[in-house]
C-alpha cells in the first residue's frame, strides 16, 4: 500500500538535506569543477523534478542518463525516482546498436547527455526508429551549434527550489540497467524503491560498505554500471560528502582528487587500481587519507591487497552483478580468521568474499546436488534476496534460463570453503570481460562467421594483465580463403559494427575448431592452451588493443 512509511529513496535525501545541509558535492564537470551542498544539491534536484513536470514525464515514465560520473548526473539519481519515474541509466561504451535496442526497448521519453558523449549518441540515433520521439538534455551550461537538444541549466533555471515528493509506492520501478548476455539482446533489470532502499541499508552495515558523516566517498565505477555500484545512495544516506571524478578520468585525476578531496572509501574495477598503482611508481601520491579502495567487476590479485596493505589501506574485494542492485558479497575478515597467519589471511581476501546480511546462496553442482564447503567442491551459485531481480524486462525466454524457484542463477562456478567464503573458479556464461565490460564471445564470432571466407569461428578470453581479459579469435578459414589478406578483412568488417575495445587482440588460424560430444564448440581445449600464456602475437593490428577506454 502506498504511504510515506514505504521503503523508498526519499528519506535518504530528506535526511541529507535536513542533516547534513552543509556538507559538499564535488565533482570534476566537463567544465570544469563544480562544488556546492546537500542543500544546494537539494535545491537543484528540486529544479530538476519541476522542470521533468513540466516536460511532462509522469509517473512510471523512464528517463535515461548516457552521461559519466558527474554532479549533474547525481542529481538524476534522485529527482527522476523520487517523482515516481523510472532512471535508466545507459552504458555509452555498447555498440550503437545495443543501444539503439536498449533506448527502443526501455522507451525513453529523454535523455540527459554528457557533452564528451553526445557524438556518440548522434552517432547511434542518427535516422534509427529507436530515437524517434525521444528528446535530449545536454549536461552543461550550453549546447553547441548543430546540437538538437537543451542545455541542462537551461532546463531547470526558472524552476522553484522546492518540490512535494509524493508517496510513492516500493515496488514502484526507480532505476534499470542493461546487462549484455552470451547471446541474444541486452537484458533489462529494473530496481524497484524497495530494492534500492534495501541495498543501501544492507551496504550500510559493517559487513556491506559502510559509509558515514565522516567519510568522503568516490565512486570510480561509472554510473551507468548498476548506479555506480549503489555508491550515490549509500553515500547520501550514511551522509558522507561526494566527490565525482567526471569523464573518463584517468590515474593521474584519480590520484589528485584523493588528495586534493581527502577521499575516504573509494571503488572500481582492477584496471582503475592497476593503473593508479602504475601511477604511483613515478609519481609521489599521498594515500594517507584513504581508508577502504573497493574492487569487483572482475577478481582482483592478491598482490593488490597487498600493496594496498603496504600503504595502510584497505582492500576490500567485493562481487556482485547487474541482476543484485549489485552487491552480493564482501571479503571482509571474519573475526574468527584475525590471529591466522597474513598470508592466509591475503588468500581469504582475495576471495570473492562472505554474503552481506540479507542475501541467501545456494551452490549446486553438475548433478544438481548442492556442493560441501569444503573449498574444493565447485558448481553453480544461486542467490535470493531483497535487492535481487525476480525477472528480466519483458524477457521470459532469459527468465526461464536465469531463475528457478525463486533464486537467479548468477552463472558463476565457485567454490565455498569452511567460513563460508566464495571463491569464482569459471564462469558458466560465454561472455568475455574486459576492463569492467562484458563482451559476447558468441556475438563476435557470428560477426566474424559472416565472412564469406570464414568456415567456422570460435572466441574466447585469455587472461590479460591490465584487462583481467582480451577475446582471441580462432578462425577455420574456407577453402578459398587467401590467407594473406583474410585477418585484415575481417577486422574491417568488425570495425564497422563494434567499438574498438570490442575487437579481437588477436585472429589465429587453426584447422578445426574442437567440438563436444553433441557438436557444440568446445572452448575449454583452447582456454586451457591459453590460461597461462600472454597474448599470442602475430596479426594483432596496431588499433585493436583497447590502450584507451574508448
Ligand atoms: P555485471 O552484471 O556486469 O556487474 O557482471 C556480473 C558478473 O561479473 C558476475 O556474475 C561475475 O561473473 C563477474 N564479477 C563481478 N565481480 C567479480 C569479482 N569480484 N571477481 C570475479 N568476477 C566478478
Amino acid at each position: 500500500m502506498p504511504g510515506g512509511h514505504d521503503q523508498t529513496l526519499r528519506p535518504f535525501l530528506w535526511r541529507a538535506e535536513n542533516l547534513y545541509a552543509d556538507t559538499e558535492i564535488v565533482s570534476r564537470n566537463h567544465d570544469g569543477m563544480q562544488r556546492y551542498t546537500y542543500g544546494e544539491y537539494a535545491d537543484r534536484a528540486a529544479k530538476l523534478a519541476n522542470a521533468l513536470d513540466e516536460h511532462g514525464i509522469e509517473q512510471g515514465d523512464r528517463v535515461a542518463t548516457f552521461c559519466w560520473n558527474t554532479s549533474r548526473h547525481f542529481e538524476t539519481y534522485f529527482a527522476v525516482p523520487t517523482i515516481g519515474a523510472q532512471l535508466h541509466t545507459i552504458n555509452p561504451l555498447l555498440p550503437d546498436d545495443h543501444i539503439r535496442f536498449i533506448v527502443d526497448n526501455a522507451d525513453d521519453e529523454l535523455v540527459f547527455v554528457d557533452p564528451s558523449l553526445a557524438e556518440k549518441l548522434a552517432g547511434a540515433a542518427a535516422d534509427s526508429e529507436e530515437f524517434e520521439g525521444v528528446d535530449f538534455v545536454l549536461m552543461g551550461e550550453e549546447v553547441p551549434e548543430g546540437i538538437d537538444a537543451v542545455a541542462y541549466e537551461e532546463f531547470i533555471a526558472d524552476q522553484p527550489t522546492d518540490y512535494d515528493w509524493p508517496d510513492i509506492d516500493e515496488d514502484q520501478p526507480a532505476g534499470m540497467c542493461y546487462t549484455s548476455g552470451t547471446t541474444g539482446r541486452p537484458k533489462g533489470v529494473e530496481y524497484t524503491h524497495q530494492m534500492l532502499w534495501s541495498h543501501t541499508m544492507a551496504t550500510l552495515t559493517p559487513q556491506g560498505i559502510p559509509m558515514a558523516d565522516d567519510d568522503v566517498v568516490m565512486p570510480v565505477v561509472p554510473m551507468f554500471h548498476v548506479n555506480a555500484w549503489g555508491m550515490p545512495f549509500t553515500a547520501t544516506a550514511g551522509g558522507s560528502k561526494h566527490v565525482y571524478p567526471g569523464p573518463s578520468p584517468e590515474p593521474e585525476d584519480i590520484a589528485s582528487l584523493i588528495e586534493e578531496e581527502g577521499v575516504t572509501v573509494t571503488a572500481g574495477v582492477p584496471t582503475v587500481w592497476l593503473g593508479l598503482m602504475d601511477y604511483c611508481k613515478e609519481n609521489d601520491v599521498d594515500l594517507s587519507t584513504l581508508d577502504t579502495v573497493i574492487v569487483g567487476g572482475s577478481a582482483a590479485p592478491e598482490s593488490m591487497i597487498r600493496w594496498f596493505d603496504d600503504r595502510g589501506v584497505e582492500l576490500l574485494h567485493a562481487w556482485g552483478m547487474t541482476e543484485m542492485s549489485p552487491i552480493g558479497s564482501v571479503s571482509h575478515l571474519k573475526g574468527n580468521l584475525e590471529d591466522e597467519a597474513y598470508d592466509t589471511q591475503v588468500e581469504k581476501r582475495a576471495k570473492q568474499g562472505i554474503m552481506v546480511p540479507g542475501l541467501e546462496f545456494k551452490v549446486i553442482d553438475e548433478d544438481g546436488e548442492r556442493i560441501e564447503w569444503d573449498g574444493e567442491e565447485f558448481g553453480e551459485l544461486y542467490v535470493r534476496g531483497p535487492w535481487v531481480t525476480k525477472e528480466y524486462f519483458q524477457r521470459p525466454e532469459a527468465n526461464e534460463e536465469d531463475f528457478e524457484d525463486g533464486w537467479l542463477k548468477t552463472g558463476d562456478v565457485v567454490t565455498v570453503d569452511p567460513d563460508g567464503y566464495l571463491k569464482i573458479v569459471d564462469r558458466a556464461k560465454d561472455v568475455i570481460k574486459s576492463g569492467g565490460e562484458w563482451i559476447s564471445s558468441v556475438e563476435l564470432e557470428n560477426a566474424i562467421m559472416a565472412h564469406d571466407d570464414v568456415a567456422e569461428a570460435t572466441v574466447i578470453g585469455v587472461p590479460h594483465e591490465k584487462w583481467q581479459e582480451r577475446p582471441v579469435a580462432f578462425v577455420v578459414p574456407g577453402e578459398d580463403a587467401d590467407r594473406d589478406t583474410l585477418v585484415d578483412e575481417v577486422y574491417d568488417m568488425l570495425r564497422e559494427d563494434y567499438p574498438k575495445w570490442w575487437l579481437p587482440d588477436d585472429i589465429e588460424f587453426i584447422e578445426e575448431v574442437p567440438k563436444t560430444a553433441t557438436g557444440k564448440f568446445s572452448k575449454k581445449d583452447l582456454r586451457e592452451e591459453y590460461a597461462d600464456q600472454s597474448l599470442v602475437e602475430g596479426n594483432v593490428p596496431e588499433d585493436a588493443a583497447p590502450e584507451s577506454d574508448d
